[in-house]
């Protein structure tokens, strides 16, 4: 496993995040939020909410926004790939 960062493939330093290998020394770098950081913002959210209860949840927002940057990321890597391959095949013209 190397991290999918910086490349380091000491695997006593990798560790599997959510199914991306990521190193000791790079994770600090993916400002991830800490517990109470992230109990501040259900509060914040759900107090928004009270007043359209219709709305989603924080869970369910946080759960729409993991889809909809999945749906953006491979939109974005087909765009690239449909490049690569098509600059290939031109270079053979
Ligand atoms: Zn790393």
């Amino acid at each position: 496993m190397k991290c999918f960062s910086c490349g380091n493939s000491n695997q006593s330093q990798v560790e599997d995040l959510y199914g991306y290998p990521v190193c000791e020394s790079c994770k600090p770098s993916l400002g991830l939020y800490k517990d109470h950081t992230i109990r501040k913002h259900i509060t914040d959210f759900e107090k928004k909410r009270e007043s359209v209860p219709e709305n989603p949840t924080y869970a369910q927002e946080v759960d729409f926004r993991v889809n909809a940057m999945e749906e953006r990321y491979i939109r974005s890597r087909l765009q690239l790939l449909h490049i690569q391959a098509r600059v290939k095949e031109l270079a053979e013209d």
